[in-house]
């Protein structure tokens, strides 16, 4: 008798869990909320799809957070390298960016979602779009939806979720399924916004002169559990505080920092390549009949968006004398009171607490019953490390599920 294995979600983690699920002989339905697939997955193909991250395997499984065993495995057994390799395997071929991260070498989305849905139509999945799960119905093999020809009752051997987050929830992954998976007793951590930006209480007169003005060549820190967490990288100031890599980089820090005591200092270096020492030489030359803001644009080449943020912490308190100038520069303290909201961040942390799961990510109390995705309970930073776990953990619950079958149909 044909097992059979329903799917529900078509992000990036559910067309893997399909693709593997069906390249080991099990049938396929996948069923996603949306009119078409793969709606987040696209939109990250805007910033040019970063895939995955070249640096040494330890250093990228040390991005994850919580760091635990599930999430690691599963990426061990679905690295970078095979993330590349897979890739090309559907005609897109990708190079390693300076930063080391993975694009694909058009740096889109589109192509590679086309060509992943050919070879799942052509392994005999069947797809079920605008199918949205609202529960279950008496045990967990029975699933209900909602279609736009009525509600449905679905019946499976086996299930994958694969729902994602909760940011840009109107792409699909609205986070509603918190509420069924705790109604089953299974322990959700709250989903939370993560690479997101930070809400800062810019002055009105500086928000009106830079907002939208890109932040480049900085270094942000903050102090988390007793360490300082650096990263280089570039910012953005928009209306509400700071979006943009260096920030996302930095945000479970912020965050911890901001439910801890209610708001969280990120300090900016505003010229990282130059030493304490070579500012305060620079410093202490005459001024002559310069303005400070032309002085320092002359001698340390101060764009006027790191000159509008010295006056924006200092006000007309700005130190004069080199060395606490220098301070300054190196060390601007910037206020964060928030986060931004969910819908826009880039991800989301928190989801199914990682010890609900056996290592193939079955739910342990809810045998048949598999997860994968951004809705499980880990984190990272952008840099490919969000798809990176998507699609591993994706192949990981496909195969799961496979074996499982399998086993259920032989001892049968
Ligand atoms: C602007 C932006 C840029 C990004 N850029 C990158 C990047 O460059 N690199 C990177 O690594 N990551 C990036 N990400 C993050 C990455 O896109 C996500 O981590 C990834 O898409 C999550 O995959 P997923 O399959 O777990 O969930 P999703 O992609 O969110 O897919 C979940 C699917 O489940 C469906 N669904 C949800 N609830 C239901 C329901 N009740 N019934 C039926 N279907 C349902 C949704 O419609 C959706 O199709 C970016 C994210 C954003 C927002």
């Amino acid at each position: 008798m044909t097992q059979s294995l329903a799917i529900i979600g078509g992000g990036p983690a559910g067309l893997m869990a399909a693709e593997t699920a069906s390249a080991a002989g099990i049938q396929v339905d996948l069923f996603d909320a949306m009119p078409s697939l793969g709606r987040k997955f696209l939109l990250a193909g805007r910033g040019g799809l970063n895939l995955s991250h070249a640096e040494p395997l330890d250093a990228f499984l040390n991005r994850y957070k919580p760091s635990q065993d599930l999430i690691a495995d599963s990426i061990k057994a679905f690295p970078p390298s095979h993330i590349r390799a897979w890739a090309e395997s559907l005609g897109v071929k990708t190079f390693v960016g300076s930063s080391q991260r993975i694009f694909p070498e058009e740096m889109k989305a589109a192509p590679l979602l086309r060509s992943w849905l050919r070879r799942l139509r052509e392994q005999g999945v069947r797809i079920h779009a605008r199918h949205r799960w609202i529960g279950f119905d008496q045990s967990h093999h029975h699933l209900l939806f909602s279609t736009p020809e009525g509600p449905l009752r679905v019946t499976a051997d086996a299930i994958i979720l694969a729902l994602g987050g909760a940011s840009w929830p109107h792409l699909g992954s609205d986070g509603g399924w918190q509420i069924l998976m705790t109604e089953q007793g299974i322990g959700v951590h709250p989903l939370r916004s993560s690479n997101c930006g930070f809400k800062v209480d810019w002055d009105r007169h500086f928000i009106e002169r830079f907002e939208g003005t890109p932040l480049k060549a900085v270094a942000g820190s903050t102090v988390w559990q007793g360490n300082v967490l650096q990263h280089r990288g570039e910012g953005v100031i928009c209306q509400e505080g700071l979006e943009g890599g260096l920030i996302y980089a930095l945000a479970g820090a912020l965050r911890e920092g901001i439910e801890a005591q209610g708001h969280a200092i990120l300090t900016l270096d505003l010229l990282p390549d130059w030493s304490h020492e070579k500012i305060v030489m620079k410093l202490e030359a005459p001024r002559g009949k310069l303005s400070q803001k032309n002085f320092l644009r002359r001698t340390l080449r101060l764009s006027d968006i790191k000159w509008g943020l010295l006056k924006e912490v200092f006000k007309e308190k700005l130190p004069i004398s080199p060395e606490a100038l220098a301070n300054s520069l190196k060390a601007l303290p910037i206020v964060v009171t928030d986060m931004m909201a969910i819908e826009r961040a880039i991800s989301s942390a928190g989801g199914i607490d990682l010890e609900a799961f056996s290592k193939d990510l079955m739910l342990k109390r809810m045998p048949g019953l598999f997860c994968c995705g951004e809705m499980l309970d880990w984190d990272a930073p952008t840099g490919g490390y969000l798809l990176t776990a998507c699609l591993a953990t994706g192949r990981c619950a496909g195969f799961g599920a496979a074996r499982w079958l399998k086993t259920v149909t032989v001892s049968a």
